[in-house]
């Protein structure tokens, strides 16, 4: 497969139920198995208050850079089986979950379809989405800004990196 046929792709990850640091571990493995695609690079996992309702547990997050030879359809639907494969079932909006998985960006591509919207609707104001982000790569622009920007505008979310305790 040439490099010239695939994209960089940036996969925002969640999770605050049923174990959620195993589940972040555990996708972060899986979506570098999804067909065409290779795990490029992972940040290190955070802890975040939720968003929208506040009667539900602290969520884990990550993000994920992937190189895929898919589409970006393609990648979202393969996306969407693997939270089903975690058993997420959507209850409510905004309310707790196994997995979610968002693609935040696809190389430089602007997608605004009903089922996709690239970059992600709220990459610009989540902190869980931006600092991880920020580890993987800091060349990268969005909305013509660099992600340094957007980290600086960004109120206090609560956000704490995860200390991870050796491999395993
Ligand atoms: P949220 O991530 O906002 O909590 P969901 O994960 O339930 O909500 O996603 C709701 C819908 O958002 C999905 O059905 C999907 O088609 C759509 N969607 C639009 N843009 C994106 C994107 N960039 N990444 C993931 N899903 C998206
Ligand atoms: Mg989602």
């Amino acid at each position: 497969m040439s490099s010239l046929t695939r994209a960089r792709a940036y996969i925002g990850l969640g999770s605050n139920l049923d174990e959620p640091l195993a589940q972040v571990r555990q996708a972060l493995v899986e979506l570098g198995k999804l067909p065409l695609t290779t795990l490029h690079g992972a940040s290190s996992l955070y802890a975040s208050r939720p968003v929208g309702p506040q009667d539900q547990p602290d969520f884990v997050n990550a993000v994920a850079a992937i190189d895929t030879a898919l589409s970006p359809l393609a990648l979202l639907d393969q996306l969407q089986a693997l939270e089903q494969r975690h058993r997420r079932r959507r209850l409510r909006h905004w309310g707790p979950r196994t997995l979610d998985l968002d693609l935040l960006l696809f190389d430089d591509q602007r997608i605004d379809r009903p089922r996709l919207r690239v970059p992600h609707p709220h990459l610009c104001d989540r902190a869980f989405v931006l600092v991880p982000l920020a580890e993987l790569t800091l060349s990268l622009r969005v909305e013509g800004e660099p992600l340094s920007h957007w980290i600086e505008r960004l109120d206090d979310q609560g956000l704490q990196r995860l200390v991870e305790d050796g491999p395993g």
